[in-house]
C-alpha cells in the first residue's frame, strides 16, 4: 500500500511538478515539491477513507439536518487546503528539514539523536509497539497544545475559529486559523522530533491520527457505549467539546484521540447527550463567512487581544 502511495506521488512529481517547476525557474525547489508530492498523495487517501467511513455514519443517524450546507461546504475547502496544500507543506518543510538539519548538527558535535529505543531498551526490535508509543506521547502533547489554546487569549482568538460552525460535520476537522495550524504543526513536529520519530513513520502516523480526528467531528449519533468511551474519543465526546457554553462554564474534553487526558486532568464529561455546537461570542464572520472572510476575522480577532482600546474604538465608530 505504501510503495503504490510512494510510486503514485513519484509519478506526480516527475510528470506535473518538475516541469511546472522548470517553466517558473524554480527547479531549486525540486526537493520541496518532491517531499510534497508524498504527503499530497497520503492526503488524499486519507480523505477517501475518511469520506468513505463518515459520510455513510452521517447519513444513517445524523444528530441534525440542515436545509442550506453552505456553511459546510467552506469546511470542505477547508479540508482541501489543509490536506493537499499547506498542511502537507508545512509537515514537510517543517518536520523533514529540521529533522536532517538537526541530525546534521547533532552528528557534527558528536552527539546522537534521541529516540523512544535509547531511553526504553525494552522497546528494541518491537517496532509496533514502538509506533503506538509515539502514537500515545504526541496525543498527551497534543491535549496540552489544546488546553492552552482555550487558556491564553490570543491563542484562543485564533482558535475560536475552529469553534464557530454550528453545522459541525467531520470536515470542520481542518477548520482552523492558519496561524492556529502553523502553530501546531511547529508543536507536534518539535514533539515528534525530540522523541525522535523515524521520517519514514510520521507519514503514516499523521494519516492515522487525522482520520480519527475527522471521525471525532462527524454529525452523527455515535458513542462507543461506557468502556469505548473511556478508551477512544467518538463523535459525542469531541460534540460535547464544541458544546455552546453557557456563560461562565469550562469547556472539557480537550483530547484527540485517547479520552485518557481527560480523565487524568479532570476535564473528561461524559454526558450523555448530542449539544448544539458553535461560539454565539464569536460573530457571523467567523461562523458563517467563506474561507477568507474567516480567516480575516479570526486575524481582526488576535489582532484585537493586542490592541483592546483600538478594536473597541473602531467597533464604537461603526
Ligand atoms: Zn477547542
Ligand atoms: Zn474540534
Amino acid at each position: 500500500m505504501l510503495d503504490a502511495l510512494d510510486t503514485a506521488a513519484g509519478w506526480l512529481q516527475e510528470n506535473a511538478l518538475v516541469p511546472l517547476l522548470w517553466q517558473l525557474g524554480l527547479i531549486q525547489w525540486e526537493e520541496i515539491s518532491q517531499g510534497w508530492a508524498v504527503f499530497a498523495i497520503y492526503g488524499v487517501v486519507q480523505m477517501a477513507a475518511t469520506y468513505a467511513v463518515c459520510v455513510p455514519l452521517e447519513r444513517w443517524h445524523p444528530v441534525e439536518r440542515w436545509t442550506d450546507g453552505k456553511a459546510v461546504w467552506t469546511d470542505v475547502i477547508y479540508t482541501l487546503i489543509s490536506r493537499i496544500g499547506v498542511l502537507p507543506l508545512l509537515t514537510f518543510v517543517v518536520f523533514y528539514q529540521i529533522q536532517v538539519a538537526l541530525t546534521g548538527f547533532l552528528v557534527d558535535h558528536g552527539w546522537v539523536q534521541p529516540t523512544l529505543e535509547r531511553f526504553i531498551p525494552a522497546l528494541l526490535g518491537r517496532p509496533v509497539l514502538t509506533f503506538v508509543l509515539y502514537a500515545v506521547i504526541l496525543d498527551l502533547s497534543d491535549y496540552w497544545r489544546h488546553r492552552l489554546s482555550h487558556m491564553i487569549g490570543w491563542w484562543w482568538a485564533l482558535h475560536s475559529l475552529h469553534h464557530a460552525q454550528r453545522q459541525m460535520t467531520f470536515w470542520s476537522d481542518d477548520r482552523n486559523h492558519i496561524l492556529d495550524d502553523i502553530i501546531a504543526a511547529l508543536w507536534f513536529g518539535a514533539v515528534a522530533t525530540v522523541i525522535g520519530v523515524p521520517p519514514l513513520q510520521f507519514p503514516i502516523l499523521v494519516l492515522v491520527l487525522r482520520f480519527l480526528e475527522s471521525l471525532s467531528h462527524a454529525n452523527t449519533r455515535i458513542h462507543f457505549g461506557w468502556l469505548g468511551e473511556r478508551l477512544l474519543i467518538s463523535p459525542r465526546f469531541h460534540r460535547t467539546h464544541h458544546g455552546v457554553l453557557a456563560v461562565g462554564r469550562r469547556s472539557a474534553n480537550y483530547g484527540a484521540i485517547l479520552p485518557i487526558w481527560d480523565i487524568a486532568f479532570g476535564t473528561a464529561d461524559f454526558s450523555p447527550v448530542f449539544v448544539p455546537t458553535g461560539d454565539p461570542t464569536g460573530g457571523e464572520d467567523l461562523a458563517t463567512g467563506g474561507y477568507g472572510t474567516q480567516q480575516w476575522a479570526g486575524l481582526r480577532r488576535f489582532v484585537a487581544v493586542f490592541m483592546p482600546r483600538a478594536a473597541s474604538a473602531r467597533e464604537g465608530g461603526q
